[in-house]
């Protein structure tokens, strides 16, 4: 049997694309070489967010994200919780807490695309009432904010769910262990191995969305995929330990990580932390762990110090010639006929679980165009339990040529996130002296989040 389209890889990115596929009327099959979603997606913060620490250098990447959240969540209604998360800021913060709360009025803005609440900020008496447990010594106060909180297997399971019901198939199981080449060299199908039997399958076009190994499903069709894998941890316990999420400078002062409610217990993390190895040799080490810990003792002193297992996970950052704290989570859609002379094929590398629709809707557009057939994109419009989407308020993209050009001049991507919040701190400033800037006590904070 043909099929229009062989989507390799059943992760979010994966599942996002069956739909959008299927949707349109493309015959589509997913093969997996394990179980969907188990792999990067579920070893994920679980948060469908725009992204707050790009504004710092990457702010097209927070639009674009926050943009897409808006439209995971008007489809996935059920699969996400509203979670407030606390910021403490401390005597002992490098910049204080007017440059932080300035970030936050950045980020309110894109808030709004994705049904996010505009910040508040809390003095220290509020924190204390919010969070006995947190040491209060040199506390000046907190900003807080809000994120979806996102059952990331069930996202991929209900996405895959709807692929089906419109006539997609998946296999489980199937690994793609090389390409089928035609004339030319165009990509002409998959040869699969499900246990020790091979298989052909033939399609007009592959994708390739294996996440932390789309560069070996690229490299077999000779072409390259530059990635950088940074390996993330999280500790997960299995009892609740905080009511509601935390946002918490590390122990070097080097990154932020999250204390967040997670299905019935707690998730502590991530680390980021660069992985030269394979996907299959990450693990979380103990120096990694005692991070993580020291990190949340450090405000929580009589957080357990015993976690109940941990997670790890690859993220798949595109190469770039830049540091680590510059590098951009944005996607690209790969053209392999246009880029290296390979037709039939198309990957997706880069990007996260928050605009994992749009990272399909670009990709299957590409895929459309190349097919010459296809009806528009539906992801937006249609929830995974195939009811309409109700109401679709309108934010414009970020402006693709400007994202296009800052794409290969990372120095003015950072230059241009911090000209704006430049600008900001200025108003935030001159709000301040005037009076302006409420603090918000604990009853504030409930009400605002009816948490
Ligand atoms: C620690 C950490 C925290 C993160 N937190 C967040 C967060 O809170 N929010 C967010 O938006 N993003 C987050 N991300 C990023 C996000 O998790 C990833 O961008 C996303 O899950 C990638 O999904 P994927 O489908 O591309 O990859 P994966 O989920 O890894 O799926 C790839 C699939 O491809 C399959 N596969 C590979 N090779 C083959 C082959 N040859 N044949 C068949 N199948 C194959 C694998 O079995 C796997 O199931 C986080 C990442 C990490 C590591």
């Amino acid at each position: 049997m043909k099929f229009d389209v062989v989507i390799v890889g059943g992760g979010i990115t994966g599942a996002g694309l069956a739909r959008d596929c299927a949707l349109r009327g493309l015959k589509t099959l997913v093969l997996d070489k394990a179980l969907p979603g188990r792999a990067t997606t579920a070893a994920s913060s679980h948060l469908i967010h725009g992204g707050l620490r790009y504004l710092l250098y990457d702010r097209l990447t927070t639009h674009t994200t926050a943009w897409d959240a808006g439209n995971i969540i008007r489809v996935a209604p059920d699969l996400v919780t509203r979670l407030p998360i606390l910021w403490p800021v401390y005597k002992s913060h490098l910049h204080g807490i007017e440059t932080v709360e300035t970030l936050l009025e950045a980020y309110d803005g894109f808030q709004r695309m994705k049904g996010g609440l505009s910040h508040l900020r809390l003095g220290p008496s509020a924190v204390g009432e919010l969070l006995p447990a947190i040491a209060t010594g040199g506390l000046v106060g907190a900003l807080s904010f809000d994120e979806w909180w996102v059952d990331a297997v069930g996202l991929v399971e209900k996405n895959l769910e709807a692929a089906r019901r419109d006539g997609a198939e998946l296999r489980t199981g199937t690994e793609v262990v090389e390409l089928l080449r035609g004339p030319g060299g165009k990509v002409r199908g998959v040869r699969t191995r499900r246990e020790d039997a091979l298989e052909e399958i033939e399609a007009d076009i592959v994708v390739n969305a294996a996440g932390p190994w789309v560069d070996r499903v690229a490299a077999l069709a000779g072409v390259s995929i530059p990635l950088r894998l940074r390996k993330g941890t999280h500790l997960v316990y299995d009892k609740p330990l905080t009511p509601i999420g935390l946002l918490l400078e590390a122990v070097d002062g080097k990154r932020h990580i999250f204390v967040l409610p997670h299905a019935g217990g707690t998730l502590v993390g991530p680390t980021d932390l660069e992985h030269t190895g394979t996907p299959e040799t990450l693990r979380s080490d103990e120096d990694e762990c005692r991070y993580l810990v020291d990190s949340v003792r450090r405000y929580l002193p009589d957080f357990p110090e015993n976690y109940s297992s941990t997670r790890v996970g690859a993220r798949p950052i595109l190469g770039q010639a830049v540091a680590e704290k510059l590098l951009s989570r944005e996607y690209q859609v790969l053209n392999h006929a246009e880029r290296d002379g390979v037709d039939g094929f198309v990957s997706i590398a880069g990007g996260k679980m928050s605009d994992f629709r749009l990272m399909a809707k670009d990709t299957v557009d590409e895929v459309c165009r190349k097919l010459g057939r296809g009806d528009d994109c539906a992801s937006h419009r249609i929830r995974l339990d195939g009811q309409p989407v109700t109401s679709i308020p309108h934010f414009e993209r970020p402006w693709r040529p400007l994202k296009k050009f800052l794409r290969h001049h990372p120095r003015l991507r950072e230059l241009h996130a911090l000209a704006y919040l430049g600008a900001g701190f200025g108003t935030h400033v001159l709000r301040r002296l005037a009076g302006g800037g409420a603090v918000s006590d604990a009853a504030a904070f409930r009400e605002h989040y009816g948490a």
